[in-house]
């Protein structure tokens, strides 16, 4: 059962302010607005969630690939971005009338060319393609600000190319991923939005596409269990979508994670797969983010997490700290021993102020060594939310921050 908290929140922090207090993200007017830099702190945890979801992917039968973040207006002609879409795209780069290059809005172009690069059979659907690839969208500067509003967005992506009869198990079964993924990472989804088309000129006109695809929706969604609004006017230009919304620290709403049911794309890139009866037949597109682009899914994270993050992707997860010079080499030789950490030796100033130093970071687990635990080759941890845990010997206490690292605990010491 899929659900939604629907408590009142609590009020949240702005996910800049922390972002700058925890050194995650920065960024610099000489750059440009909308373009926020990750620093190494920002980027560590990143890449700790962007290798999870890779790998949540890779075992539930998705393929990655790289595709570039640029290509030729024909392309965006094709996938109808250039009707459709054309505001919110940066205009494109001409070296003469022959060779020009746009900025891509999407990465589902450039996944349909991934299906047709040679011809597929009936046995290989559902074929699952992912990436987590760079697109972008031409912001005013005035609304830019923080990570959740961005002129570059690293999105988690994902697109199932399946026959007509797979499509309502395979949007089930992208919601069954979107609830795992929401699980471990500690996103809090506010509530499940059926987006429609309204009467405006902005969705493409075919009626019995749009029908057919509402109808498989909202058959996954009963199937799944789960609650629902329609929300007319906010579906993709193509077809209607499953948008599941956060809510940032002022109370507004944002779509983070997303599944979408195309019949369009398949028509327009005439892709085809051969039938069980040697037939050609026309594959279904489904367009799925289990988590978002990066940039919203942090702006939400912090902010829901007050910076304070599960173990499994703080940026720093076991700080390190010799109660005096004379223990210097047993906090080195721990930091060495906890290779399969984010661990760090802290040994500038007294331990108070390392110790709270350690706080204000937000660093899940912080390793004492005093003289007696130097002499017998021990640890006393400190968590982050207060709790202390006695001496032991190093090599238990690593063993089971590594479990609970592993295992994506939301709590330090289960
Ligand atoms: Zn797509």
């Amino acid at each position: 059962m899929l659900t939604a908290y629907t408590e009142k929140e609590t009020v949240m922090a702005d996910h800049r302010k922390l972002g700058r207090e925890l050194e995650l993200f920065d960024s610099d007017p000489l750059a440009g607005a909308g373009l926020p830099f990750w620093l190494p702190a920002g980027a560590a945890a990143r890449h700790a969630v962007e290798e999870y979801l890779r790998e949540l992917e890779r075992r539930n039968g998705y393929q990655h690939v790289v595709s570039p973040p640029l290509g030729r207006p024909a392309l965006f002609q094709l996938s109808r971005h250039l009707d459709h879409f054309a505001d919110d795209m940066f205009p494109a780069v001409a070296f003469d009338d022959d060779d020009q290059l746009m900025l891509r809005p999407s990465l589902c172009p450039h996944h349909a060319l991934v299906y047709r690069s040679r011809g597929r059979s009936h046995r290989e659907l559902p074929l699952r393609i992912a990436e987590i690839g760079q697109m972008f969208r031409a912001e005013r500067s005035g609304v830019l600000g923080g990570l959740s509003r961005v002129r570059v967005i690293a999105l988690n992506d994902g697109h199932t190319f399946c026959a007509p009869s797979q499509v309502v198990d395979e949007v089930g079964r992208e919601l069954r991923l979107i609830r795992r993924a929401h699980a471990d990472l500690g996103v809090r989804a506010s509530s499940f939005r059926l987006s429609l088309r309204d009467g405006s000129a902005k969705f493409i006109d075919d009626d019995a596409m749009w029908a057919q695809a509402e109808q498989v929706l909202r058959d996954a969604l009963d199937r799944a269990g789960v609650e629902y609004e329609d929300a007319p006017g906010e579906a993709a230009f193509y077809g209607p979508k499953i948008d599941i919304q956060v809510r940032d620290d002022a109370g507004r709403e944002q779509t983070l994670s997303t599944v979408q049911v195309d019949y369009d794309k398949p028509a327009r890139f005439a892709l085809d797969y051969a039938a069980a009866d040697g037939s050609r037949q026309r594959p279904v597109m489904i367009h799925r983010s289990l988590a978002g682009s990066m940039e919203r899914l942090f702006a939400h994270l912090i902010e829901v997490h007050e910076g304070a993050f599960p173990a499994w992707y703080a940026p720093v997860q076991l700080a390190v700290l010799p109660v005096s010079p004379a223990q210097d080499g047993a906090a080195r030789a721990l930091v060495e021993a906890a290779s399969d950490l984010r661990a760090e030796l802290s040994f500038e100033g007294s331990l108070g102020a390392r110790i709270r130093q350690a706080a204000l970071r937000k660093i899940p687990y912080v390793g004492i060594i005093g003289e007696r635990e130097a002499a017998a080759g021990q640890v006393s941890l400190r968590l982050r939310d207060g709790r202390e845990i006695p001496a032991q010997e190093v090599s238990s206490a690593l063993g089971r921050i590594a479990e609970l690292v592993e295992s994506r605990s939301h709590d330090l010491h289960g």
